[in-house]
Order: structure tokens, then sequence, then C-alpha cells
């Protein structure tokens, strides 16, 4: 089916390397699944492609860390000012390979582009030190240079904000970069290459490698000596298989992983605010994000009004097409995305949880599934370890505080947590003692460029946006100078 799109060449289905459009005879398909028609079939780039694309931005690098941050603060406002006027063909691109409605498509241009637009301005700022000496005659200053070239490991469910919150970075301080998008959603990413050549990006500082091997493009991004730093949003399972592969070549890492988010509500909380954070913090992007709330506590005293509340809202919520108007939750991923929320169900009735809202597929079919809430929900269930990734909200009840955090805590995965109180001294207490690398408070919605976006624990290595975002491209070189 044809996409309707204002600038059909941001359609783009060939590989992007060294400033080059390669088309290969191999393609692999891409699929709308929210109604299982083919999209586009996307050139599909081998091993040896993948080491072509390294050595051009390895031949790219010298060049585009000499540029001044001023000039390629000018070429990512270039592209961040393309990708805005272009938000609603690249929202269209997006809801139609990925499936979230359209507007919230729309939304995560706008916030991908924000990244572009954060880093641009950091280009500008990225300060080494003078550090007073050690001795009469030396004197010693650090330096701050970019790491070199950046592999780039990205998921289908933001095709394009995974993407820009590591490319915005690694270019601004003057790094060169091969990004291999996920295979389900790679016609997002070839949008943006598009738009970064018409910004002046120069040949090999960016290229995009849609590719249906992500073993085997994974091991030669993480085996190549010319790569010098690996940045992964996905899985922690496979996050561990790429650490492991760049252990040979000692390779820098970022890694944004798994999470399993608490979110606590306190007696003392506002319900009706915490329904509302609930919400965001559960069902966008239909359940599909690392920040997604995955257990949610409540204490005794508001259990049961939490609980009507946040069924009334869910009830109210949409399921369609993304195309659609008004719609507010798309089909998930694909069919493993639906058995997993299928088993993640099913695990709990069976341990006494009940099932007060939703629970079953959608009657569209595909892969749409309602928006669900469980009641009764005990640590003994799989909700209570894994991560569902998807429209389900398991309801925990709680008495204490120290048990609830102790309950948040009990977690191999450090990413976001969420919590609802309006006493002073309790959110101090409970935002230290949560074991995670982001905690909204009071909010269901934490992701910005100004802040920093990381998890602790196995949920990973790092931080993407805010000023310390450039840190994770750079590298520092102390000069000693003596017989000053
Ligand atoms: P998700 O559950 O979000 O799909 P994954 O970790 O499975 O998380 O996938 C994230 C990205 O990692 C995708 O682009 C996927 O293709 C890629 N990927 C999956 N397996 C590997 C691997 N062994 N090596 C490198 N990349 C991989």
């Amino acid at each position: 089916t044809k996409l309707s799109l204002k600038d059909d060449s941001l359609l783009e289905t060939r590989a992007y390397v060294n400033g080059v459009w390669i088309e290969k005879d191999a393609t692999f398909p891409v699929y709308n699944p929210a109604t299982g028609d083919l999209i586009a079939n996307v050139s599909d780039l081998s091993v040896e492609d993948t080491s072509a694309a390294i050595d051009a931005a390895y031949a790219a690098k010298a060049d585009w860390a000499s540029w001044t941050g001023k000039e390629r603060a000018g070429v990512l406002r270039k592209w961040f000012d393309l990708m805005v006027e272009n938000a609603d063909d690249l929202a269209t691109i997006l809801t139609a390979e990925m499936g979230k409605p359209w507007a919230e498509a729309r939304g995560e241009i706008i916030y991908g582009a924000s990244f572009i637009e954060w880093f641009a301005e950091e280009a500008k700022r990225v300060y080494g030190d003078v550090i007073p000496g050690h001795q009469r005659d030396k004197r010693i200053v650090v330096l701050k240079q970019p790491i070199g070239v950046v592999g780039s490991i990205t998921p289908w469910n933001f095709p394009n904000a995974m993407i820009a919150r590591k490319v915005a970075p690694a270019l601004a301080v003057g790094c060169t970069f091969v990004a291999r998008p996920a295979e389900l959603t790679p016609l997002s990413a070839l949008a943006m290459a598009v738009l970064g050549e018409r910004a002046g990006i120069p040949a090999g500082v960016l290229n995009v490698i849609p590719s249906s091997d992500s073993a085997g493009i994974g091991q030669e991004l993480c085996a190549n000596e010319k790569v010098a730093k690996i940045t992964f949003t996905g899985s922690t399972r496979v996050g561990k298989i790429l650490m492991s592969q760049c252990s040979d070549t000692i390779k820098k890492m970022s890694l944004e992983l798994g999470g399993n988010a608490p979110f606590l509500v306190f007696d003392d909380a506002d319900i009706d605010a915490a329904v509302e954070g609930a919400m965001i913090a559960k069902y966008r992007n239909n359940g599909q994000t690392c920040v997604c709330a995955n257990r949610i506590y409540v204490q005794a005293g508001v259990y049961d009004e939490f609980a009507a509340k946040l069924k009334a809202k869910v009830a109210s919520l949409s399921i369609g097409d993304g195309f659609a108007d008004g719609i507010t939750t798309g089909p998930l991923i694909n069919e493993a995305a639906v058995a997993k929320v299928e088993d993640h169900i099913a695990d709990a009735v069976e341990k006494g949880a009940t099932i007060v809202e939703g629970g079953t597929r959608s009657n569209l079919g595909g892969t749409f599934f309602q928006p669900t809430v469980l009641t009764g929900v005990t640590r003994k269930m799989k909700v209570a370890k894994e991560e569902t990734f998807g429209p389900v909200a398991p309801l925990f009840k709680f008495e204490d505080e120290a048990d609830v955090v102790a309950m948040a805590n009990d977690s191999e995965f450090g990413l976001a947590s969420y919590f609802y109180s309006r006493d002073l001294s309790r959110v101090w207490r409970v935002a230290e003692a949560l074991e995670s690398g982001m905690v909204g408070i009071n909010t269901g919605l934490i992701s910005t460029e100004v802040a920093p976006f990381g998890g602790i624990k196995q949920s990973g290595l790092g931080r993407e946006g805010s000023k310390y975002g450039t840190e994770d491209f750079l590298e520092m070189k102390y000069l000693c100078m003596g017989e000053i």
C-alpha cells in the first residue's frame, strides 16, 4: 500500500553509506503491524557492507572532528529544522512501520528532533580544563576529544527517537556514526538520513545500514577495531551479548537496557493525579517503552479507589489503526509481544489475580490487545519480576513504606521508578531510597532532552540527553607540559 506523503523521497529503501544511496539485490520486507500490509522491501546489508560502512566512517572522522563546534552546530541545526518541517511525513512513515497512533508518532518526531536541537547547541560547549600544576615548571591541560567511530544498534519501539538520542551527541562532538536500525523499523532511520544529507552532513559521517542479520551485523560492529564505541538500546539479554562481544577490543559502551519500573501510590497522594500519571507511564506506546510502569503498588487505604478510577480511564482508551482519528492505542508490534502479554496475564490469574478490565485480544484481530488492569497481584507472579512490554497494569497492595521500597528495589533492573505522595519528607526519603537512574515524583512522564536518561544495575551504562550527554562520546586527554 502506498503511504500518503507530501515528499515521497522520504520513503527511502536503500542503504546510506559514505554519502551514497546503495541498492542491494537482497532485500527484506517491512510490514504495517496494524494491517499486515507490506510497506516496502528494504536493501539488506551484509557483514561485508557493514565493514565498508565502518571504513567510511573511519575515513571521515579526522575531517569531521576538525570542524569547529559552531560549524557542526550549523549542520545539526539544519537537520533539526528539516525534521520539524517534515514531521508529518516522518510520523506517517513511523506509524506505518511501528503502529503507534499518528499523533503519538508525530510527538516522537518532535521529541527526537529536540535532541538534535539540544546537541547542536551543546556542540559549541565542549570544554576542557586547566589544572594547577604539581611542580613549578609544569602545566596541566585536559582536552576533550571525540571518541571516534560510533556503532549504534536500536530497537523498534521508538524508531526515530532512539537513533536521534544517540546520533545527535555523537555528531555534535565530532564522532562519526554507523547506525543499524531495528529490522522491523528501518524506514524512519533512512528518512532521517535523507534529511541529514540535505542538511549537509558530509559523506561518511552518518551511515545507515538496514539489515535483517541482527546478530551478524552486531558481531561486526562489536569486533571491528575501527569502531571505538557501541551505543545500544534494547533488551538486557542482547546488551549482555554485545558487552561480551566488545570485550576483545575493550570498546566503550553505552547501554540503555530493560526496565521493570515500579509505580508507587501512597495514601497521601492526589489519587486523580496518580491515575493520570499511571495512564501515561503504563499505556503510552501501548506499554512498549523501557520506562513503562510495570508494577503498580498502591497503599491499602486508597487501593480500591485507585483501581476503580484506573479501570474507568482504561475503559475509555480507543484501540485501532494508528492512522484513524481519535485512536489512543495501536497494535502490539508482533505476535511474540501478544504471546508474552497473554502469558503474563494467564500466570497472574492462575495465581489468584482478578482481571478488572480487558484481559484478552481485541476483536479487531491481528496484534491488537485490550488494555488490561489486574487486581490482587502478588510477588509470586511473573509480572512482579519480568518486563511485560504491553498494556497490562498489575496492581499490588501494600501497607508500609519500608516494605514497598524493598519490593520496588527487588529487581535486577534500575531504569525508572515513579511515586505519588504529597508528604515532603516522604518524597525525599523514597526518592533517595529507590534504586533507579530516574525517578518520576508526582508525574508519569520523565523523558526530555534536557535531563540525563539512563539506568543503574542491569538497566545499563551511560546517560543520554542533558549537559552530561556529550560525555559518553568524548575521551579525555591530559597534557603535561614541562620545562616551562
Ligand atoms: P527488543 O525487545 O526491544 O526488540 P532486542 O534487544 O531484542 O530488544 O532488540 C534491540 C535491537 O537489537 C534490535 O535492533 C535487534 O535487531 C538487535 N539485536 C537482536 N539480537 C542481536 C544480536 N545478537 N546482536 C546485535 N543486535 C541484536
